[in-house]
């Protein structure tokens, strides 16, 4: 089981603590993340207050989970499969995850909704494998520039949270992360505005609410999609936005310290 609080403990009182999650994706080999870490880890203390997770690969995670044990940072997974063991060659299971010190894991991401086939089924077991382990599961949802234009973006994440929520109990939502990245926004350095990306977390709240209005309270939303020092604040400081899952930004060491440091306190 996780030893981190979960969104709704946070020592100075709000009720949900901050996490700012950075996706290195197929970046940064173990050597590199040694490196990373080397630069990043001294500053990453400086608030307690807001949760850090490196989502690396997998290569490179018992490195995180060893370097950050204790800290205030997380070594988090980028993909699981939902069995926890059997013939499923190429994958890696939660209970794996976990013996590692790994305590989060990313689910759903649209590279791997569009370039892996990875289904809403798939994801609707593999949400709660992940809470089975110990692990945080941060799902990702959001919609395509498509379906933006043609007014549909809210029937794309009332599909994607309906459907890969269904076998999470309503009282375990709060331990679920959910990252709504608008798949227009993602590596493309067009970040979403703010009012647009608290409009749709907004959404992805309310949705939430149809289940329970108390998890829906407790329960921690990020953006994602080109965040950058620049554009942190900002983003940060919308009322529903709880965190960022960040991409290309979490590669340098500086940059996410500074994203980190944006978080408001
Ligand atoms: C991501 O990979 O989830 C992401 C948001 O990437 P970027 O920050 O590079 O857009």
């Amino acid at each position: 089981m996780t030893n981190r609080p979960s969104g709704d403990k946070s020592p100075s009182g709000s009720q949900r603590i901050p996490l700012i999650a950075g996706n290195w994706k197929m970046h940064k080999t173990n050597a590199e993340a040694v490196a990373f870490l080397e630069e990043f880890l001294p500053g990453a203390g400086g608030r307690p207050d807001v949760e850090v997770a490196i989502c690396a690969p997998f290569t490179a995670l018992r490195t995180v989970a060893e370097r950050t044990a204790g800290g205030p940072v997380m070594a988090a997974a980028q993909n699981m499969h939902e069995a926890s063991s059997g013939a499923f060659t190429g994958e890696v299971s939660a209970p794996m995850l976990v013996e590692l010190g790994v305590e989060a894991v990313v689910l759903g991401h649209s590279e791997r909704r569009e370039l892996f086939g990875e289904t809403d089924a798939a994801l609707q077991r593999k949400v709660p494998a992940a809470l089975a382990a110990g692990l945080v599961p941060i799902l990702c949802v959001g919609e395509t520039e498509e379906e933006r234009e043609a007014g549909e973006m809210e029937r794309k994440l009332r599909h994607q949270v309906q459907l890969d929520l269904a076998e999470v109990a309503a009282e375990d939502l709060p331990r679920v992360v959910v990252a709504y990245e608008p798949i227009w926004a993602i590596g493309t350095g067009n970040t979403a505005t703010p009012d647009q990306a608290q409009e749709a977390i907004g959404f992805v709240r309310a949705l939430l609410g149809d289940r329970s209005q108390e998890a829906a309270a407790r329960t921690r939303v990020l953006y994602g999609g080109s965040v950058n020092p620049g554009n942190a604040e900002e983003l940060l400081g919308q009322p529903d936005i709880d965190g960022a899952l960040v991409g290309g930004a979490s590669l340098d060491p500086g940059d996410f310290t500074e994203i980190v440091a944006a978080a408001p306190r």
